[in-house]
């Protein structure tokens, strides 16, 4: 199923975990609905400058959200958010480029480690109303993941 016009739904829906486990990971009409917003409104924007866009993570059913120990409130699990990647842009670039040209809810750069370009991933999510505008880097200290203000590994 198509979302926009370079995004099919399988690449969100793609879980090696959800896999290995069995698991159905198929999303109902409302999140395809927040899906397709988030594909139109952030990443084809994305994608316009930065080029191809690979999805680490999209949509968590409830099941494989919990299988993988993410939080229940995530957004994940509503198809409003995912974790990105571009081959050829550092992920701290790509956050910092999504700060000053997309609108978004929530802006993550997550587990980024400085002079590694590839290390990490980014999360962006987006909702119909009300969008925060949160920037935050995320970042593993003692088995425990710390939030700071900003983009700023
Ligand atoms: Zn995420």
């Amino acid at each position: 199923m198509r979302l926009s016009r370079h995004f099919n739904l399988e690449e969100f829906t793609k879980s090696q975990a959800g896999e290995r486990l069995g698991l159905d990971n198929t999303p109902g009409p409302v999140e395809i609905e927040n899906l397709k917003r988030l594909c139109e409104d952030v990443l084809e924007v994305i994608r316009e400058s930065l080029g191809p866009i690979y999805i680490n993570s999209g949509y968590r059913g409830p099941t494989l959200n919990k299988a993988i120990g993410g939080a229940a409130t995530s957004q994940h699990c509503k198809g409003e958010a995912a974790d990105i990647e571009i081959p050829e842009v550092a992920n701290a670039d790509l956050a910092r480029w999504i700060r000053k040209n997309c609108d978004y809810d929530q802006l993550i750069l997550e587990c980024y480690k400085k002079g590694q370009p590839t290390s990490g991933w980014v999360h962006v999510s987006y909702k119909a109303t009300g969008n925060r505008k949160q920037a935050l880097t995320a970042f593993m200290s003692n088995g425990k993941m710390l939030y700071k203000e900003g983009i700023d590994p």
